[in-house]
């Protein structure tokens, strides 16, 4: 989509004002939302603070009952209605969220389609809630229902302004809970875009709210609220701890999609013409700001030089550039902060010794570009405490399975991890040893709305899609029946 074109469409679905139970919603001060390509502001959304946070909690608190008591088979016909609206849209919901976050057009269309799969799952889901009966050894008959544990709060991220969201809310209103979202400041309009598009396909009144404003403020009156049962929170592994700590006092449940640190793992026997390819297609989503991005490469010292020129050779034809120029597949960073980050984790690896083999500096194109980035060797230990969330791939030799399941799994975090190699038993071996919710196997793609997604250690806990996805969402109610 050439650039004009994409921006018309994109600005066609931003709504410059939250939604408090489906109303729109202003205030007198407002945040700016900027291009991260250009830095210039698209627009601007309220800064609400506590009062607007507590009216939409009590809405969602009001709109419960009925949503939760309702038909599973209409909820579920409700998620089926809002998923058509958002194919109808998927091209503007695109174009706002390239506007917003940076991520190349044909990449944020991607996540549209993959964002309205968690939808469409969860309203086959909604269709499954299914209860249990079993025989009690007291001579009671014992039925399980699987009931809405109550309204809840989403706290998003940017790098997924869609995705992060309807992970959340596609189960949460399948299980017949309602919700108050706080999207991240960066991308409002992706979020605000999507409830519109929810209220549009006749969700009813109070079951959906989302406030913008100060981070802090709106989320310590959420996980304050006795009236909030539950709190999904993706983001970043110090906040989400913050946020834990917050919902202790009224023991909310909470699920953590927190920070990764994610090895990628090559043996000698791989193909390595796949694993280059697939560690590209891995890291370069999003220009390396996902969670789930290999942020630290191991390969088997053999085959160390050939897969790490290979890579350089295929990193250095990646097109960087705006949004909607056709054929880019690198954007900008979120935020200049992000582009130091790169810069520091490049100096503290030149220092340690590692060798550049392409990229390493900002891009001829200048503001928050970064050029993809290839270095070998050098220090593991930085990848391993810490994401860089840019488009620098660090590679470094090793020697032994047993050296680099160690380091892989030296890391506080634990979200995904990647193998490559053609022997099933030792992808089996890694697969299983390794610290991590997730383990792609010749693959640098591990997200589907059918696979359960989640960390363990310090990338928290709870699982998002799949068929656990909804259990997040319910309660297990048992009765007893005494019967002669
Ligand atoms: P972040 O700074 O933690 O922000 C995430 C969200 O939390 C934003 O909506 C932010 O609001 C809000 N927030 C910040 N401080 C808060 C506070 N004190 N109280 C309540 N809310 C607060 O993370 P980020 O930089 O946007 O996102 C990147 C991180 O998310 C990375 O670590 C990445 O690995 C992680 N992530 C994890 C997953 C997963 O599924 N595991 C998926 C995607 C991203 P404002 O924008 O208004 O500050």
């Amino acid at each position: 989509m050439p650039d004009a074109k994409g921006r018309a469409a994109g600005l066609d679905l931003m709504r410059q004002h939250a939604l408090i139970a489906g109303e729109p919603v202003t205030s007198e001060t407002r945040i700016a939302v900027d291009d991260p390509a250009t830095g210039q502001i698209i627009g601007h959304v309220p800064d609400l603070g506590a009062a607007d946070t507590e009216r939409a909690i009590q809405a969602a608190h009001d709109a419960f009952p009925a949503w939760s008591r309702s038909d599973p088979h209409k909820r579920a016909a409700f998620l089926r209605d809002w998923a058509r609206l958002i194919d109808d849209n998927a091209e503007g919901l695109g174009a706002l969220m390239a506007l917003e976050n940076g991520k190349p057009f044909e990449e944020a269309r991607g996540e549209v389609a993959y964002a309205n799969s968690f939808i469409k799952w969860f309203a086959g889901e909604a269709e499954r809630l299914i209860g249990e009966t079993q025989d009690s050894p007291l001579g009671h008959v014992i039925l399980t229902f699987r009931e809405a544990v109550g309204p809840c709060a989403f706290i998003t991220p940017w790098n997924f302004p869609a995705a992060m969201l309807t992970r959340k809310l596609g189960p949460a209103l399948a299980a017949g809970c309602t919700a108050v979202v706080k999207p991240a400041s960066q991308t409002p309009f992706t979020a605000i875009a999507l409830a519109e598009l929810a209220y549009q396909a006749g969700l009813p009144k109070g079951v959906l709210s989302v406030v913008t404003g100060d981070a802090a403020t709106i989320g310590g009156v959420l996980t304050a609220s006795p009236l909030i049962r539950k709190l999904s929170f993706t983001g970043s592994t110090p906040v989400g701890r913050l946020l834990a700590e917050q919902c202790a006092p009224t023991l909310k449940r909470v699920s953590m999609e927190l920070g990764g640190a994610a090895p990628l793992i090559v043996f000698a026997d791989a193909d390595l013409d796949l694993a280059v390819a697939e560690t590209i297609r891995g890291k370069f989503r999003n220009s390396g700001q996902t969670c789930v991005c290999p942020n630290r490469v191991y390969v088997e010292r053999s085959v160390a030089d050939a897969y790490a020129r290979k890579l350089a050779e295929a990193v250095a034809q990646i097109p960087v550039g705006g949004a909607f120029e056709p054929g880019v597949k690198v954007g900008p960073l979120i935020e200049d902060k992000a582009v130091r980050k790169v810069q520091d984790h490049l100096a503290l690896t030149r220092a340690a010794g590692g060798e550049v083999l392409t990229g390493g500096e900002p891009h001829a194109l200048g503001g928050r570009f970064f050029q993809p980035t290839v270095t070998l060797g050098g220090d593991d230990a930085l990848f391993r405490r810490e994401e860089t969330f840019g488009p620098l791939i660090p590679v470094f030799a090793f020697d032994s399975e047993d050296e680099v399941l160690d380091k892989a799994n030296d890391s506080e975090f634990g979200l995904a991890s990647y193998v490559f190699t053609r022997d099933l038993d030792r992808a089996m071996h890694i697969g299983r040893r390794i610290e991590a919710g997730m383990c792609g196997v010749n693959t640098g793609i591990i997200s589907t709305a059918v696979a359960p997604f989640g960390g363990v250690k310090q990338s928290g806990y709870g699982r998002e899609g799949s068929i656990h996805g909804i259990d997040e969402y319910v309660d297990i109610k048992q009765v007893t029946l005494a019967l002669r």
